[in-house]
Parts: structure tokens; sequence; C-alpha cells
């Protein structure tokens, strides 16, 4: 028997001994989560292995690619644009479990679906994304989103009602807001802002209005190098920033918002003619409440290897995963290699002496109006880790279009393909 087998049959037999219910199927590779890190970890290892054994669960019938959700709510993409099949994105190789996964049982080594089925694995990745809680905000439910001067590019459903938004805007305050939590693209609620100045500019309803930019943050950007470029964009843009200033409530009828001052604790409200929210995020509730998690309720990760701290078998990448990085599909891209390496290595029973690091990557395009942007990219240490031989802390028309054309076609042609 080799080593790999030697892992595979103790895993099971633990399953037996356990007493714990037996799985209604089997595969050596589960995938939790088929967006942006597990259909690029099933592609790449579907690659790899000649006969894999993978399933990928994963309850939504399309695939987005959600970075463009800015753009199609500044109005420069249709929305339609940034989504596939499920079907047509996941690897051949893979099987497509069409359920969510509502538990884990690592003990035991399977996931429980919603309809009741266990799954065994021998290995396990999961990449579930965040958890968007609009409901932390008192007054505040998705349905709201599209309605009176209320938008928000975080779901496919409403990024284009974010364009009709804009275009309604007669004049007053438009606010666009930042929660405290963690989110993915740290760097969306304000770049949605950056476009709307330019649109309200070229449809001359700018003069006399006002553009509200309040972040529960402590300033701009966490990385100073890129922070530097992005201040002297909202002088120039003369928007006022709010900093550390937290949306607690929205009162839809009378279109205020009110913030937490965090600093005095004391409640700040705004009226508004507009508002773009970005809701409070954090880990799915089915990783928080599961063995998986972290005290902060996020899969229980090495921030280097992408392995599991109690469980090998284990691994995680994306959103969902506790790696300190800013969670955005450039990390994911980052990520994908080094955790199917290391997976990989784990399989052929290697200890993790020559697995491969992820140093923190993470990538944000941060659209700085129609035609402009400043490429912030950076590792754990919040160091500049620019991929172009010229200064990307600058606002550029080549990076625009890098976000705008290059990024979809390397995303769909190459990153998902597992290249
Ligand atoms: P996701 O891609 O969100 O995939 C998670 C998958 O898990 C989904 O398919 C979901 O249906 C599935 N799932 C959820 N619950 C379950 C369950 N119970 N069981 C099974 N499956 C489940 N990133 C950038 O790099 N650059 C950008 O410019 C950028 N801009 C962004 C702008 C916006 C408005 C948004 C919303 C995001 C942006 N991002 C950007 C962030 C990027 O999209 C995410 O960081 C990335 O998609 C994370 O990948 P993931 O696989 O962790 O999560």
């Amino acid at each position: 028997m080799n080593t790999t087998e030697q892992v595979q049959s103790s895993e099971t037999d633990v399953a037996e001994e356990s007493g714990a219910t037996p799985p209604t199927r089997h595969h050596r590779i589960v995938v939790v989560g088929g967006g942006t890190g597990g259909i690029a970890v099933a592609s790449k290892l579907c690659r790899k292995l000649r006969d894999p054994d993978i399933a990928i669960v994963e309850p939504s019938e399309w695939h987005y690619f959600q970075p463009q959700w800015t753009l199609v709510g500044g109005g420069v993409v249709e929305k339609e644009a940034t989504r596939r099949r499920q079907e047509a994105i996941t690897p051949r190789k893979a099987e497509w479990i069409r359920e969510a996964c509502t538990g884990f049982d690592p003990e035991s080594n399977q996931i429980v679906l919603a309809g009741g089925g266990r799954v065994g694995y021998d290995y396990l990745v999961v990449a579930p994304g965040i958890q968007l809680n609009w409901t932390q905000v008192r007054g505040l439910t998705p349905d709201l989103i599209g309605k009176d001067g209320i938008c928000s590019n975080y779901l496919y459903d409403t990024c284009d009602l974010t364009w009709r938004t804009l275009q309604e805007f007669k004049g007053g305050t438009a606010v666009f807001t930042m929660p405290a939590t963690p989110i993915k693209c740290a760097g969306a609620p304000q770049k949605i802002a950056y476009l709307a100045d330019d649109h309200f500019r070229r449809r001359g309803v700018r003069d006399g209005s006002r553009i509200v930019y309040a972040t529960g943050t402590p300033g701009i950007f966490s990385v100073k190098e890129f922070a530097a470029t992005l201040n002297k964009v909202i002088e120039r843009k003369g928007i006022e920033a709010m900093f550390k200033h937290d949306l607690v409530e929205v009162r839809a009828g009378e279109k205020q918002a009110v913030f937490e001052n965090l600093d005095s604790g004391e409640e700040v409200v705004l009226d508004y003619d507009m508002i773009h929210i970005t809701p409070p995020q954090g880990p799915p509730d089915f990783v928080k409440s599961s063995p998986l998690a972290n005290e902060a309720g996020w899969v229980d990760v090495d921030k280097n290897s992408l392995q599991h701290v109690r469980y090998p078998n284990v691994f995680s990448l994306g959103d969902a995963s506790s790696c300190p990085t800013s969670k955005t599909g450039a990390a994911v891209r980052k990520e994908t290699p080094v955790l199917v390496h290391n997976l990989l290595a784990t399989m052929r029973g290697e200890d993790g002496s020559r697995f491969a690091s992820y140093n923190g990557y993470a990538g944000c395009p941060l659209v700085t109006g129609y035609g402009k942007l400043v490429f912030a990219e950076f590792d754990y240490d919040l160091k500049p880790t620019p991929s172009f031989p010229f200064d990307t802390t600058k606002e550029r028309w080549t990076m625009y279009q890098v976000k705008k054309r290059g990024l979809p076609f390397l995303y769909w042609n190459l990153m998902t393909k597992g290249r």
C-alpha cells in the first residue's frame, strides 16, 4: 500500500469507528463552494490528476465574476456579461453536487448537505465565500435595494440598479458607505463614489451637491503608498470623507442614514437623496458554527500553507479563510497554486517541509473615475508588490483598460480553467 492509500484508508476507518452517520456518497476530494476559489482549485486539480474523483458542492445555477459589478453600477458593463452557468464552468472531470453544504463533521471526514445527506471525503477544500449581513444595519433588508434612492453593487440582482440610481440623481446628497467589518474588495465602496462623481459632473448635477464617503475604517486605504494617491483623489473631487463612521441604521421612509462615530460612540444622522450601501459582512453561519472555525468564525488555516491548523486533510482559500489578507479575487489567484501544491503534497503523504507559501498577495484595481485606475497590489506586510514595471500608485488609463477588458478575459479563459 502506498502512502496516499494509507492516509485514505486510515481516515475512512476513523469514520467507521466513531459510529458517525455513514455518508450517502464519498469522494476523494470535496470542494465546498464553486465560486472563484472553488472552481480555480478544482480546475487545477483536474488538470493535474488523471482520475481526481472530485466533487464541487455549490447550490447556485450561476457563477459570477463579481469584480465587474462595480463597472455595472457605473454603467460601463452589462450585468449579464458578469455571469456564466455553473454547468459551463464546472470542470468536466468534476462532479457538481447542486446543494448547499450546511455543516462539517471533520472528525468523520464528512460534510452535511441541506437535504440531510452526507458526503464523505479524504480531502476537503472549503471556499464558500463571505456572508452579506444586511440586517446587521437596523431597518435594512435586501428588498429595499433599488428603491427610494438606496442601491448596492454587492448583489448581482441589484448592481444594475446602482446605475439607474446614479442616472436618477437630480442633485442633493449622495452617500457611499463602507462597514467596519471585513468585506470582500475593500476598494469597491469608494470606487463607485468616484464613478458617481464623474457621472454627476457629466450630467451637470455635481455643483451644489454633496458626495459623502462614510467608512468604518480609520483611513481611505490600508496601504500608505496608495492612500496618498486616494487622499488626493477625494480632495480633487471634493468628496467629504467621514472616517470611523459605521452605518448602523437606515430610515428608508425619511431618507436618513444613521452612523455611529466609532471614537465617541455618538450617532450622526445624514439626510440623503441617494445612498450606496456596502453591507456588513462576516463568515458564513454554517462555517462559524462548525469545528473548522477559528474564534472569529473563519476557516482556521495556516496563513502561508492554507492547511487547516487542526485537520491536516482540510484546506481553505478565498473570502471564508482566516488568512489576514485583503479579501479579493486577486488574492485567490495567488492562493490557488499554493493550495493545490500543498494539497497534492499532503495526498502523497509528505510532511509540510516542502510546502509552498502564500505571502498574502492581494490586488485591488481602484477605479478613480471613467478611464482612470490605481492598481493596488500588496502583501501581508502591506508592502506594495507591483506586477507592472512602472509606478502603479499613479492613476492610469492603461490600468483601467486592464480592469475593464484584461481581467475578465484572464478570469474566464485562464483562472477558472485552472491555468
Ligand atoms: P465567491 O467567489 O463569492 O464564491 C463562493 C461560492 O460559494 C459561491 O458560488 C456561493 O454560491 C457558494 N456558497 C455559498 N454558500 C454555500 C454553501 N452553504 N454551500 C456550498 N456553496 C456555497 N476582487 C478583486 O480581486 N478585484 C476587484 O476589483 C473586486 N471587486 C469586487 C467588487 C464587488 C462589488 C464585489 C462584491 C466583489 C469584488 N471582488 C473583487 C471580490 C471577489 O469577487 C471575491 O473576493 C472572490 O470572489 C472570493 O472568492 P471565493 O471563492 O472566496 O468566494
